[in-house]
């Protein structure tokens, strides 16, 4: 008798590991957009930078665990997941690499440890 995907390997670990990641990106989504409220753009940069890196490297595993799950059918075009797997990996470049969002995230650290201009 077939079993249901979800049932198959390892599964049950991707799908709630795929859950936290999930819910720990929104949270740190929900802390960026509250530094934001609090009006001072040079305290909330580095939380946003934050989230351009997290949110789609998050996004980005959760489909390619969804591809793989799906064995080769995953990158077929009978699923969309092939098709966001592309977005995803296209808005780590698009709104700035990921390396340029880690660099303003760094420099705020070393900002708060030493008065050298990094
Ligand atoms: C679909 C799409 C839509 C886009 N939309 C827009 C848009 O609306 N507006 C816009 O202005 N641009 C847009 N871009 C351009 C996008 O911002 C650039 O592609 C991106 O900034 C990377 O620049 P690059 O391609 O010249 O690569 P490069 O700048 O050559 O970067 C290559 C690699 O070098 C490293 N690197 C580069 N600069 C630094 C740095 N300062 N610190 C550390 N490492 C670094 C990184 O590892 C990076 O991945 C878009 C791109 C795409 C693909």
């Amino acid at each position: 008798m077939a079993k249901n995907l979800a049932h198959l390997g390892a599964n049950f670990d991707i799908i709630a590991d795929a859950r936290m990641e999930i819910e720990m990106a929104r949270l740190l989504c929900l802390k960026a957009a509250w530094m934001m409220d609090q009006g001072d753009p040079r305290a909330a940069a580095p939380w946003i930078s934050k989230i351009k890196v997290v949110a789609p490297i998050m996004a980005l595993k959760v489909v390619d665990e969804a591809i793989q799950m799906h064995g080769a059918g995953g990158i077929s075009q009978d699923t969309p997941l092939a098709a966001y797997w592309m977005h995803l990996r296209t808005l780590r470049l698009a709104d700035g690499p990921d390396a340029v969002h880690r660099r303003q995230v760094a420099r705020a650290e070393l900002r708060k440890h030493t008065q050298e201009k990094i």
